[in-house]
């Protein structure tokens, strides 16, 4: 029997329909009926008929509505992956090309990897010459063009999200509208959550159009189409906090608590800012429903945010059992990007994690950051999927009508530019000023980039790639920084050693912090940390992996992250191959630490700080802006304090944290950009 819901709500009836596993034991209805009950099934034969005709078609529409997994379809469906080509769907993140390709295979019924295929950076699930509609992150299709400048194997891409503004999306809009006018032949298909259309369009607009011989115009339609999916959305009801609260993540535990004892069934969606926070609230969560024994029973809290195992992204995703509540804590990741099943309270810190860039100060962090309103009203729309769900927002009316800004500012006008250049500049388009922007990133920036690469040794004087090393830089699908150390380990005789460095810096963190267990991972931290940072301290960890015979239990021991140490073992292998393909010698450098720290400096020396003399409390200073930044607690430098480091990356919160961080000497640092801190601007902190 369907589930009634009680009549609170003024005596009116919901019927929820897929609110809880009882779909699944009375007969999931058919994929195909699900799919045809999604709202973009009514515009099927419009946006067919629409992307026919049209260059470009903007479509928008409300998170859930289908855009993502069904669009791609219907284009196969009509043909458009016969003969060979490919459908392309572009999203910001790599979580939701996993989890959005792997439902679409699932929907068609095919193997993922075969008809269907996605490919992320480092992982590439598909199958040339089978695949005919592949999901990929904007970065990996930019990273494509440069084997491959028009893409031609592509005969419509759609760029998913393109209201999130990320760094990639903006460059690829930019390339796309280049390469329409050498394929006319070739679709864009712009989708978004939200009605910025008219912003997309116009910069769509000027496309030139496709004349024949005679003058006469060819091909399609170069003004954009727009098409708004019309969503069905339940209502939502936005409660407020009365007084700013002072502590989010408590906040956020007390509010779930609150509507699991007081609301009626269905699914919690919180929205926190990252892996930390989002660690923490699940373990609070978990204490308090231990703590208050039968009364929170039936409550399964989940994290969600990029980087999970896939096994935990899985859970998220299944439908929740009878008479139970799912409370999944995530990053904005669920704000647009996924849809979940079953949501119907949305508990809105406020928060989420931005990048930002400091031109002057050279310094680029994340920082936890007050979100706009554009995506508080998309949090709370989630709650609204299956039937009218309510919001709680822990900011107040006030902070909310006068504090908050309308929309978000583009990545590409908060970030260091300096991936962007140098892709731009390897695709040979070399007035990157010049360049057609969504959204014009500032002059300031593009010369703090130029510069970082001049002394990279990336640019030359003409601000062209120098071969082979900016060449070589652009080939290896990481920070330039990254790459130029692995390319200077070449000479140094530590490339083995380098990218296993590369590998676990690329992903989040090798150790198990979500358990909990603070002094226990201190400990463990402590059997693997090198004098020398953190660095070398993970060779240690690397190496004491691989002796290990029985490896989930040796990680288990030890407080480090199992599935990450696996992804690194992978993303190690796939740096080897690079490596090798661009001709560099691997070799080891045994226990020679010395020539790793300087290969290090040669990519990271923009990074480097100096302990401030008669310093207690550990406060460093930036060479190249003299910011003042701290060793974050959780490096086995932090309390040590050499009086220079490198550090790989900031995050800011009480303090500018360094993270990552290695003991160097100053004089590599002149020895390794002498322009950067010699030559050009004498810098008397060196002396
Ligand atoms: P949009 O891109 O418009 O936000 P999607 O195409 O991502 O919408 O999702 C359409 C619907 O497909 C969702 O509302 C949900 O019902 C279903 N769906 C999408 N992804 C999954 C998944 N991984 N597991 C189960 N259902 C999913
Ligand atoms: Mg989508």
């Amino acid at each position: 029997k369907p589930r009634l819901l009680d009549d609170e709500e003024g005596g009116v009836l919901f019927f929820a329909p897929s609110f809880s596993s009882s779909s699944s034991r009375f007969g999931y209805s058919s994929i195909e009926k699900q799919r045809q009950r999604l709202p973009v099934y009514k515009y099927r034969t419009a946006i067919l008929y629409l992307v026919e005709t049209h260059a470009t078609t903007i479509i928008v529409g409300e998170t859930g509505s289908g855009k993502t997994t069904q669009i791609p379809q219907y284009l196969k469906e009509a043909g458009w992956a016969d003969g060979g080509r490919v459908i392309a769907c572009t999203q910001p993140r790599r979580l939701a090309v996993q989890a959005v390709a792997s439902r679409v295979a699932e929907e068609m019924g095919v193997k993922l990897g075969e008809e269907v295929g996605y490919t992320i950076r480092f992982e590439d699930v598909t199958n040339t010459g089978v695949t005919m509609v592949k999901f990929l992150t904007d970065g990996v299709l930019l990273r494509e063009m440069m084997d491959d400048p028009l893409l031609t194997k592509y005969s419509v891409i759609m760029v998913d999200e393109a209201h999130e503004r990320s760094i990639s999306t903006d460059i690829l809009l930019g390339l796309l509208k280049k390469i329409q006018r050498r394929r006319p032949e070739l679709r864009l298909i712009i989708s978004s959550a939200t009605i910025e259309a008219k912003s997309m369009s116009q910069f769509f607009q000027n496309s030139k159009k496709h004349r024949g011989i005679e003058g006469e115009v060819v091909g399609p339609i170069t003004e954009p189409a727009i098409l708004s999916v019309e969503g069905r959305g339940f209502s939502v009801q936005i409660h407020y906090v009365e007084e700013p609260v002072s502590n989010y993540i408590q906040s956020a535990v007390s509010t779930v608590l609150l509507i699991h004892d007081q609301e009626r069934m269905g699914d919690i969606l919180v929205f926190l800012t990252g892996q930390d926070d989002i660690d923490a609230a699940v373990k609070l969560l978990s204490e308090e429903v231990q703590n208050r024994g039968r009364n929170s029973s039936g409550l399964i809290v989940l994290p969600l945010y990029s980087g999970l195992p896939r096994a935990e992204q899985d859970l998220v995703f299944t439908p929740t059992a009878r008479g139970k509540r799912k409370v999944v804590i995530s990053t904005n990741i669920a704000e647009t990007s996924l849809t979940l099943e079953g949501v119907v309270y949305v508990v809105d810190s406020g928060f989420s994690k931005q990048r930002f860039y400091n031109p002057i100060s050279d310094i680029e962090n994340l920082v936890v950051a007050p979100i706009s309103k554009a995506s508080a009203r998309q949090r709370a729309g989630r709650a609204g999927r299956v039937r009218p769900g309510k919001c709680y927002r822990l900011y107040t009316e006030e902070y909310f009508n006068n504090e908050m800004s309308a929309e978000g500012i583009p990545e590409i006008q908060r970030s260091n530019l300096v991936s962007c250049v140098i892709q731009l500049k390897a695709l040979g388009i070399d007035n990157i000023l010049g360049f057609d922007w969504p959204a014009s990133p500032s002059p300031e920036a593009m010369v703090r980039a130029l510069e970082v690469l001049y002394s990279l040794g990336v640019l030359d004087d003409d601000a062209k790639l120098t071969s082979p090393t900016g060449f070589q830089v652009a080939e290896i699908p990481l920070d330039p920084m990254i790459s130029k150390m692995i390319l200077s380990s070449s000479h140094l005789g530590c490339t083995e050693e380098i990218i296993t460095i590369a590998a676990v810096l690329s992903i989040q963190s090798i150790w198990a912090s979500g358990w909990g267990a603070q002094k226990e991972l201190d400990e463990a931290k402590l059997r693997f940390a090198a004098a020398e940072g953190d660095h070398v301290t993970f060779l240690n960890v690397y190496k004491g992996f691989l002796q290990s015979s029985k490896l989930s239990q040796w990680c288990h021991k030890n407080y480090v992250n199992y599935h990450a140490m696996k992804k690194v073992i992978e993303i190690r292998e796939q740096l080897r191959r690079t490596a090798q393909r661009l001709g560099i010698v691997l070799k080891s450098c045994e226990t020679d630490m010395l020539v790793v720290r300087k290969a290090i400096t040669a990519g990271f020396f923009a990074n480097a700080c100096r302990l401030e003399a008669f310093s207690h409390n550990g406060k460093y200073k930036t060479i190249r802006g003299s910011q003042e930044v701290h060793i974050h607690p959780s490096s086995v430098l932090f309390r040590v304090n050499p009086k220079w480091v490198i550090y790989y990356s900031l995050v800011s919160t009480d303090r500018q944290y360094m993270r990552n961080v290695i003991s160097i000497e100053p004089s590599w640092l002149r020895e390794a950009a002498p322009h950067f801190y010699h030559q050009q601007r004498p810098n008397p902190m060196l002396h």
